[in-house]
């Protein structure tokens, strides 16, 4: 390996996949995460294919799917349930399923183990006060008073990542799309076997299920002026933006008794210019490309960007060149998601009640070979 001792800064899904990927190849790693703890919001994720074969190479496949729902492709309707056009996944092979959900809490269990099981060593509670890149290593101070010398900093901090700008400096922070997203885990109707899209008045609702017993709601919706709303009215808020929606979200929407379990995202997009590092210091994951999550692919993109750098640094002999081959593997793919990503959220969110009938006719030409394009894309190895 090229390098002997480095620090993961973030213990989300990609820093933990990170962490597991090169404890495995002997590296020691040390991982820092702001949280006090490793709970996470308790929805769900979609895994696609990709990320399964990601999944895969740190060795948690079978966990991840004996925890999920293992299912194929997406199921477009209109608002009040009539079907607008089919789309068999074009993902996954004869190893891994088209895609897999499962609850946060069960990915993130299970990637923790397997870093755990690399011997990562995880602090919780603490973060990078500075970070001094002589060339030869980087000398960091955390915020519990620790300093230690290390090959190579990983920064798979998120969203609001403190390592971006470190490593790309300023501008470039994400912007808000203007529109969000409203989720709530509920008990699965035996009907949905398969992630459903209903396409409504400039909205999009969905229902993607996790396991035999549950499924997890999806709403999309303009959020003009990105409202910080109020977790009490959480129930109130949604419900009022699935109204119109008939059928299986109807039943949902009707069901809603509380702010309970609703989460609320606004919808950020970054994409970093390449390269995503500086020296012994980098930035992956969502910290430097963050997509809407139509393609729910973020994971997926963190994971594989986990894999990909633990494979050039340990086929390198040179960090400078492995970085630019990491970076020649990834730049475009993760661009791939991100562009057709945002064309979708876009597209949808333009189409009012009048435009359904028409946007309808237009999917149902327009989307199958689209999609496979897309998936075409994403099934070849990364
Ligand atoms: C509404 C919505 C739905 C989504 N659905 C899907 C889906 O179905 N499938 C999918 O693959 N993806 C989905 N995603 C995207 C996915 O969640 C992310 O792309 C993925 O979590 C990125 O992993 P990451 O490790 O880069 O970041 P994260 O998983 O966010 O981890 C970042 C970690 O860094 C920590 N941190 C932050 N700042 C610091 C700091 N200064 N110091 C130390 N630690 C820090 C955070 O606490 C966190 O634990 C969705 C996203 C949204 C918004």
């Amino acid at each position: 390996m090229l390098v002997h001792k480095v620090l993961v800064v973030g213990a989300g899904i990609g820093g933990l996949g990170a962490a597991a990927l090169l404890g495995q190849r002997g590296v020691q790693v040390d991982v820092i995460e702001a949280r006090p703890d490793s709970a996470v919001l308790g929805v769900g994720i979609n895994q696609p294919a990709n990320s399964l074969r990601a999944l895969a190479r740190i060795g948690v496949l079978d966990e991840c799917l004996r925890a999920g729902y293992s299912h194929s492709g997406n199921t477009f309707f209109d608002w009040h349930g009539n079907l607008i056009v089919d789309c068999p996944s074009r993902l996954g092979d004869d190893i891994v399923p088209a895609n897999s959900a499962l609850s946060r809490a069960e990915l993130k269990r299970i990637l923790l183990g397997a870093a755990e099981s690399a011997q990562a060593k995880i602090r919780y509670g603490v973060t990078v006060e500075t970070l001094a890149d002589d060339g030869e290593q980087v000398l960091v101070r955390t915020s519990d008073g620790a300093s230690e010398l290390y090959d190579l900093v990983i920064g798979f901090d998120g969203a609001k990542s403190a390592m971006r700008e470190m490593v790309v400096g300023p501008d470039h922070d994400p912007v808000f799309t203007g529109y969000g997203v409203w989720r709530k885990t509920v008990r699965r109707d035996p009907s949905v076997t398969n992630t459903l899209l209903f396409q409504g008045d400039r909205s999009k609702a969905g229902v993607i299920p996790l396991s035999q017993e549950s499924m997890y709601l999806f709403l999309v919706t303009p959020e003009p002026g990105n409202p910080r709303h109020d977790r009490a009215d959480f129930a109130t808020l949604l419900r009022a933006r699935l109204a119109g929606y008939q059928g299986i979200i109807g039943a949902l929407r009707d069901g809603l008794d509380g702010p309970e379990g609703i989460v609320y995202s606004p919808l950020n997009e970054v994409l970093l210019p390449a390269p995503w590092h500086r020296g012994r210091l980098v930035v992956l994951g969502d910290a430097a490309h963050m997509a809407a999550p139509h393609l729910t692919q973020g994971a997926g993109m963190a994971l594989e960007d986990a894999a990909v750098l633990a494979e050039e640094l340990e086929r390198g002999t040179d960090l400078d060149p492995a970085m630019a081959a990491f970076m020649n593997r990834r730049y475009e793919r993760v661009k791939l998601v991100h562009d057709a990503s945002h064309a979708i959220l876009v597209g949808e969110m333009a189409i009012d009640a009048a435009a359904i009938p028409t946007a309808s006719e237009h999917m149902r030409e327009t989307l199958p070979a689209q999609t496979a394009a897309v998936e075409d894309a994403l099934n070849r190895p990364f």
